[in-house]
């Protein structure tokens, strides 16, 4: 079971910095002899044992509890050895060079995970979630990294994919014969499964792209003129004071970003400077990088002054925004109009009516901007999921959907059956080219 180059490998594994506990993780063939070194002899496999951590003149370096499990049972299913000591920046280097002068060698960030990766221990969509439960700011999120991780996404690629050969089998075997000689319920078969198969992937298409919103949060900007409250807005949303806010039009020269969390959902708010018609060579400057922020956005939240109604500016703005990101219309100030209709209540789609200074519609406003940008809360749970694997389940869709359109050329389909079967094996790792672990790998921390 041990990986044929299983050399040493040994990684401070607990936090940078001061802590109760400390923890050296070794893994690799070496195990043995350096446990001989720095314990004295290697301890009973699976107990917790205190003892001392020892230097080359035999010194207490340490005192903790020393763990061993042997391959194939451990975290990288090569043999592991933990040791749990004191959680001090200096102590901790002392027992990492220890380990080290007995012949192991410090390990690259992820090297742990990607050995059980190596060893079948997780697939490639579990070893990725490892890093998103440790990267995740949101109990919402580490929940759903934590269903990754127990493999549901996996589960869901492994059906879509057995589902897949299945489907593969029967069309091969149909492939062998003239279509005169083709039975009509194999046909009827055939049909049945590949629709199956879409619904299903569209299904966890649409799961991985709720974990991916919770991973990679929405970029929501916040345009509109001058002075209708978009800097105030913000410093609401977020609870701080982090734009400049004044009463003279055109403050905002540069685009200001606050990552604030609606219901664990993480949005990162972009406020832009005011759009309207300006001599200043500043302020234009700030307008064209507003359009350029506007066009990366995944929802555009356009402010209006409530106590203004909709002006004519405001429609030259909504003309000049991209027509394929989706906008949400929010009248600010509504304080402003104590009971009173808006002076001109014109307006694209149903408006919101929010005070940032009062705060009134605020709750309702996050609703909505969490409805806007695709989230919707799922009883089941969404599994955690990355840029790359929706590019993948996206491959795999294009491909079933060629599949349909040459249902009958035989051979044809076949392949597309093929191609939509190796986007999804991308996901787990089954056919996965060695430049993109190294990459996947490269971002996770020293020892894990
Ligand atoms: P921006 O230029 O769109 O960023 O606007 P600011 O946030 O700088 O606000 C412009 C002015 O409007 C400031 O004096 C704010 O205090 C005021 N303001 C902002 N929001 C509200 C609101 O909801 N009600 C009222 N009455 N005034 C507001």
């Amino acid at each position: 079971m041990l990986s044929p180059n299983a050399d040493t490998i040994a990684a401070i594994a607990t936090a940078q910095g001061r802590g109760g506990v400390g923890v050296v993780r070794v893994s690799g063939r070496g195990i043995d002899a350096l446990a001989k070194g720095i314990l004295g002899n290697l301890p009973t496999a699976r107990r917790a044992t205190y003892r001392n951590f020892l230097d080359e003149n035999g010194n207490v370096l340490d005192q903790g509890i020393a763990l061993y499990f042997p391959s194939p049972h451990s975290y990288t299913g090569d043999d592991v050895l933990e040791l749990q000591g004191h959680g001090g920046p200096a102590v901790l280097q002392l027992i990492l060079q220890r380990c080290l002068d007995l012949g192991a060698r410090l390990a690259q960030p992820g090297e742990f995970t990607r050995r059980a990766f190596l060893n079948g221990k997780l697939d490639l969509a579990q070893a990725e979630s490892v890093a998103d439960l440790i990267d995740a700011n949101t109990s919402e999120a580490a929940r759903s990294a934590m269903r990754s991780l127990r493999g549901e996404f996996s589960a869901a690629i492994h059906e879509l994919v057995d589902e897949l050969i299945y489907l593969r089998m029967l069309v091969e075997a149909m492939l062998d014969f003239p279509d005169e000689e083709v039975d009509t319920t194999d046909l009827e078969r055939r049909d049945e499964l590949l629709n199956n198969i879409r619904l299903k992937l569209l299904r966890t298409l649409d799961s991985a792209k709720q974990g991916s919103l919770l991973r990679e949060g929405a970029h929501v900007v916040i345009a509109g003129q001058p002075n209708v409250g978009k800097s105030s807005l913000l410093n609401r949303l977020s609870g701080e004071d982090v734009a400049l806010v004044s009463d003279i039009p055109g403050t905002t020269r540069d685009v200001i970003r606050q990552a604030i969390q609606v219901r664990g959902v993480p949005l990162h708010i972009l406020d832009t400077a005011g759009l309207r018609v300006s001599q200043d060579v500043v302020e234009n400057l700030g307008i064209a990088r507003t359009h350029q922020t506007l066009h990366r956005a995944d929802l555009i939240l356009l402010l209006l002054d409530a106590s203004q109604g909709m002006t004519a500016q405001d429609e030259i703005i909504i003309a000049g925004l991209p027509a394929d990101i989706p906008r949400l219309l929010v009248f600010n100030k509504a304080d402003l109009l104590s009971g009173k209709a808006p002076a001109n209540a014109r307006t694209h789609g149903s408006p919101v009516y929010v005070s940032a200074i009062t705060g009134e519609g605020l709750e309702d406003l996050r609703g909505m901007l969490l409805e806007a940008v695709g989230w919707r809360d799922q009883e089941s749970g969404t599994f955690m999921a990355r840029e790359r694997h929706l590019r993948a389940l996206a491959q795999a869709q294009t491909h079933l959907d060629q599949a349909q359109a040459v249902l009958a050329q035989a051979e044809l389909f076949a392949e597309e059956l093929r191609l939509t079967q190796s986007a999804l094996n991308e996901i787990t790792g089954e056919f996965t080219p060695d430049d993109l672990l190294g990459e996947i790998f490269s971002r996770f921390c020293i020892g894990k």
